[in-house]
């Protein structure tokens, strides 16, 4: 890499070093078996099926009476029938006994008793009221010899929520990939399966370098800087659904190897700073010798990049190394590690591509491909903000990536532009 590559070029180059990592991740029958409260946004591994029926048995779908429709067949607004009160059933109850002949209380989500095929919500009943129960229904709580009185017939099966109405048992529940939603997450655990087989992600080990650096809430002493890409890139990474460890190593290279080599778990491994000219370069120091190359991508900002397997122990490692200022960093991301990260864990990337005209004229270097931060005004169009790599907050503030591609070197006001969404 010491001619500058194009970024397309780049691109295609790191999709390659990460080629064996996606065909394992998505080889048939690699899996990973994950509890469901940690399984939001993994993706099915297998077909996964109901060992049981949801709902497990026939309940209500009201507070009550459960009766035998053929009981209130007569009923009319005319010629109400009334029945005697048989035993209340509140959720949680055991399924009871429904005396035929009788009106059994029920409440939402109470076992039907076996015996009654229909349920009458309590509005329609009179009195309109349960009478003698409490808080928790029971039949004891019920007056001897009172009566409800109902003036229509009910049809078989109203509001009784059927057994397996929702699921039958093995039926399949969601078939092999699915990505988990909040709903399906709430379906699989209504089935009562609290752990599930998810495709495997790939586990990032996120390294940041710099003496300067320091975690925000800690003190800052005389030249330092708060870490800010260990958050903004464990929550890019994260978004793209892989499992992201963070690490910070002073600028030593034998620390910076000592910290990789103390991660066995991690498949890809993406450093940030100590790429470039300077006279102390961690990163290149530290991995050129384990087989990472370093060079030049033609783009701005995030020309210093690296790449390569890395020869750590015995193991050989895919590192992408991007340079340490902030917009660097995740303009590199933009462009080299977030579609095929997307791709890994089968997520959509979700960067639509459309053209946009300029609020104002700009410049780029020409032999440089140049990522702007910017957003769009009402107008449609779109407002740059400075080029400069440690911008930022205008980063964060901005809704587009405008790009100003190689051969260009400045476009006036109103002319089109390529602009990425990154707001949706
Ligand atoms: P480097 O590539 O290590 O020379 O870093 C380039 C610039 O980015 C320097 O000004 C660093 O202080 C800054 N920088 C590097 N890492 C971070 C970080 N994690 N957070 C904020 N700034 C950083
Ligand atoms: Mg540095």
């Amino acid at each position: 890499m010491s001619a500058p590559v194009t970024p397309q070029e780049h691109a295609v180059a790191v999709a390659e070093l990460l080629a064996p990592l996606r065909a394992r991740l998505i080889e048939p029958g690699a899996a990973e078996t994950v509890p469901i409260a940690r399984a939001a946004g993994h993706v099915l591994a297998a077909d996964l099926t109901s060992p049981v029926a949801v709902p497990p048995f026939a309940n209500s779908q009201m507070d009550g009476y459960a009766v035998r429709a053929s009981d209130v067949a007569s009923a009319s607004a005319g010629a109400p029938v009334r029945l005697p009160i048989g035993a209340a059933s509140a959720a949680g109850d055991p399924i009871g006994v429904h005396v035929v002949g009788t009106a059994s209380p029920v409440m939402t989500g109470a076992p039907v008793p076996d015996g009654a095929d229909a349920v009458i919500p309590i509005e329609q009943c009179d009195p309109a009221h349960f009478i003698g129960l409490g808080s928790a229904a029971h039949a004891d709580d019920v007056p001897p010899g009172a009566t409800v009185g109902f003036a229509a017939p009910v049809e078989p099966g109203t509001f009784v929520r059927g057994t397996g109405t929702d699921l039958a048992p093995g039926a399949i529940i969601l078939p092999a990939g699915t990505r988990l939603t909040p709903a399906a997450l709430g379906s699989i655990a209504a089935a009562g399966l609290a752990e599930v087989a998810v495709r495997p992600r790939a586990h990032v080990l996120l390294l940041s370098t710099g003496h300067e650096l320091r975690a925000p809430g800690a003190p800052l002493g005389s030249g330092q800087i708060y870490d800010a890409n260990s958050s903004s890139m464990s929550a890019a990474l994260a978004e793209t659904g892989v499992d992201v460890t963070t690490a910070t190593s002073p600028d030593d290279a034998e620390a910076l190897l000592t910290l990789i080599a103390a991660h066995p778990d991690a498949d890809l491994v993406v450093t940030m700073g100590g790429v470039s000219a300077g006279a102390f370069e961690v990163v290149r120091d530290a991995l050129e010798p384990a087989g990472v190359r370093f060079g030049h991508v033609a783009m701005q900002p995030g020309g210093p990049q690296g790449l390569g397997l890395a020869r750590i122990g015995e193991r050989e490692l895919p590192v992408v190394a991007f340079p340490g200022n902030p917009v660097s960093v995740l303009v590199s991301f933009e462009m080299f590690l977030r579609p095929i990260l997307c791709a890994l864990s089968e997520r959509p990337a979700l960067r639509p591509a459309v053209q946009a005209r300029l609020a104002h004229a700009i410049t780029s270097p020409a032999g440089k491909h140049q990522v702007r931060r910017g957003a769009l005004r009402e107008d449609g169009s779109v407002e740059v903000g400075g080029p400069s790599s440690h911008l930022l907050h205008d980063y964060a503030r901005a809704t587009v990536l405008a790009h100003v591609p190689i051969g260009v070197d400045a476009l006036p006001a109103g002319a089109e532009v390529e602009i990425w969404r990154i707001d949706e």
